[in-house]
């Protein structure tokens, strides 16, 4: 419920964030009603804009007003399947028109790149008598919140696209709490965006087990990153920099870092990672249905070895390859219909049972890295419904994926964890330094 709320918040801040960057010329305000576009459609009329003047309600406009109505703009947001031009034809562009404006777009931004849930603001001159949307103008969107890209219509009808990067700082911000109910409650109060704060949770998942260990009175310290536009408005919470959890006493401090190779992660201070070679729920959000051990077979009927764990969750959900590693077999395997095995080493694997279907261009021979999707949730094989089974294999042998000691990652050393330890001393020296900003943590108490 109150993730729910919290995302809500964060989707509509977003959305009004949109919109304050997109404001361009006095067509800031709502969206062009889209019932316009409704009305001329149910009507089937030969020429959709004879259906305007149709539009009785409310206030006649004065007829002798000269043509300086707002431009229309209306809001498109991608659904998962949506292609450009699907969008901008249903918006009721024609289509040699959206084509030529995505040709335009293409020239800074790959189209395809668009992604579910991406905004689209598009623009229209206003129709007669300012009530309707007439010819298309051009359209906007923000692809990640540095850069704003238009399409705009020039005099000689064609698309010309450009972008613009904003000048924005980056600055660090310093938050602290006490847990009364769970962390994402202090942290919500503290002011922390919800992409900090599932950051954050992220980052001590291996070690943390958030709904036995977090305790009232536990505490949190945090710093990261904001991005401010001129005008000093946050428009971006970036990457966290430093965070501490004192559980029942024991402080757990972690800081990011960039290794010499390029990878970054977060290390505690003896230059240990924070990840684990290997997941134990590759799955987000699904709920622990059977655990590993000797159970009755719902299908079968009778008590056996259940070797795995499994994850119930609905169809479709994305599997995550549980470490880094070498795909072994894809395919139909009986009984666990569509199935996935990793190898991760010499001694490990890891295998994903019943899928609807695997992930695009995964095959034998395929290197995949930690988190990425191998597939999706389906029922395939011995099943009774949608659900992931889940295998830890050492040495060819299942083991409880719940109770296995989970292979760490190599500790820092030499060159690399003297270079840890120098922007980890100047990283509390900054924090040490950095005011609790007010405004952060009165923003919990809206
Ligand atoms: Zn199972």
């Amino acid at each position: 419920m109150r993730v729910t709320r919290i995302l809500a918040v964060a989707v509509l801040s977003a959305a009004l964030l949109f919109t304050r960057f997109a404001v361009d010329g006095p067509a800031g305000g709502p969206a062009a009603p889209p019932a316009s576009t409704g009305i001329m459609v149910s009507l089937s009329l030969g020429n959709p804009a004879a259906a305007v003047p149709l539009r009785t309600q409310g206030p006649r406009p004065p007829q002798d007003t000269p043509v300086n109505h707002p431009p229309f703009t209306q809001t498109l947001r991608a659904s998962p399947g949506d292609t450009l031009s699907g969008m901008l034809t249903g918006a009721g562009i024609p289509r040699i028109e959206a084509l030529g404006a995505i040709a335009a777009l293409g020239t800074q931004y790959d189209p395809h790149r668009i992604k579910t849930g991406q905004v689209i603001t598009v623009t229209f001159q206003p129709g007669p008598g300012g009530v309707a949307p007439g010819r298309f103008l051009g359209l906007a969107l923000t692809p990640d919140f540095k850069r704003l890209i238009t399409v705009t219509r020039t005099e000689d009808g064609r698309f010309r696209a450009s972008t613009v990067n904003r000048s924005l700082t980056r600055r660090p911000a310093r938050a602290s709490g006490t847990i009364e109910q769970s962390l994402f409650d202090a942290g919500t109060r503290a002011g922390l965006p919800v992409s900090v704060l599932f950051e954050m949770v992220r980052a001590y998942s291996w070690d943390v087990d958030f709904q036995r260990d977090i305790y009232p009175g536990d505490s949190f310290e945090i710093m990261f990153e904001r991005f401010h536009d001129e005008r000093g408005s946050v428009v971006h919470s970036g990457r966290i920099v430093f965070m501490a959890l004192t559980l029942s006493g024991t402080r757990r401090a972690l800081y990011r870092h960039t290794t010499g190779d390029g990878q970054t992660d977060y290390f505690d201070e003896s230059g240990q990672s924070a990840r684990k070679a290997l997941l134990r729920t590759p799955i987000d959000g699904a709920r622990l249905s059977s655990s590993y051990g000797r159970r009755r077979h719902p299908v079968l009927g009778y008590t056996r070895m259940h070797r795995g764990i499994d994850f119930r969750a609905p169809p479709g959900t994305p599997i995550y390859a549980a470490g880094k590693g070498i795909v072994e077999y894809v395919g139909r395997n009986g009984a666990y219909g569509r199935y996935v095995r990793i190898r991760h080493n010499s001694s490990t694997s890891t295998a994903y049972a019943h899928m609807r279907r695997f992930a695009t261009g995964l095959g034998k021979g395929k290197r995949v890295e930690q988190g990425q999707i191998i597939g999706y949730v389906g029922s395939s094989g011995r099943s009774t419904g949608p659900h992931l089974h889940y295998e830890i294999l050492r040495g060819g042998r299942q083991v409880n994926p719940l109770t296995v000691a989970m292979p760490a990652e190599p500790r820092l050393e030499g060159e690399e964890m003297s270079r840890f330890r120098y922007a980890m001393s100047k990283t509390k020296r900054q924090f040490a330094d950095l005011a609790i900003d007010p405004a952060l943590a009165g923003r919990g108490n809206e």
